[in-house]
């Protein structure tokens, strides 16, 4: 079955994308990295356009039926786009994964769409991100 994995392109989160590929299974999954991640999908205009084409190109030339959405805390892209991700990172996160896998559902028939959160942690050895986990 191929799948494909829509995640942001930093460079920080490259260890654990390629940790849940392994887990899942989806080593040579198709990859849309871009900044933000699966936030392309949940802008306006031209930017939305040009996320849902790239998709949709992936999507129809490769038969995929399995898409893997991955946002992650600490991100760049989110906090320019938003001005500021706060507290309420995560939540913000899964209202638009929530969203945009609901959009895909509808736009592509029969391709499941599973969403996933790499989380930004402080621990005993400082600040790093952990694994991705399920969220929807
Ligand atoms: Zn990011």
């Amino acid at each position: 079955m191929n799948s494909l994995l829509v995640a942001c392109s930093d460079g920080r989160v490259a260890p654990p994308l390629d940790d849940l590929q392994r887990r899942l299974h989806i080593e040579d999954a198709d990859r849309l990295l871009v900044p933000g991640g699966p936030l392309g999908l949940t802008r306006t205009g031209a930017e939305r356009r040009v996320a849902k084409d790239a998709v949709s190109q992936i999507v129809n030339f490769h038969d995929i039926r399995r898409i893997v959405l991955v946002s992650h805390q600490d991100c760049f892209a989110y906090e320019r786009a938003l001005g500021g991700l706060g507290f309420d990172q995560q939540r913000i996160l899964e209202r638009d994964l929530r969203r945009v896998k609901a959009d895909l559902e509808h736009d592509y028939l029969g391709v499941t769409v599973e969403c996933y959160v790499i989380p930004w942690r402080e621990g005993a050895e400082g600040a790093a991100f952990g694994r991705a986990e399920l969220v929807i």
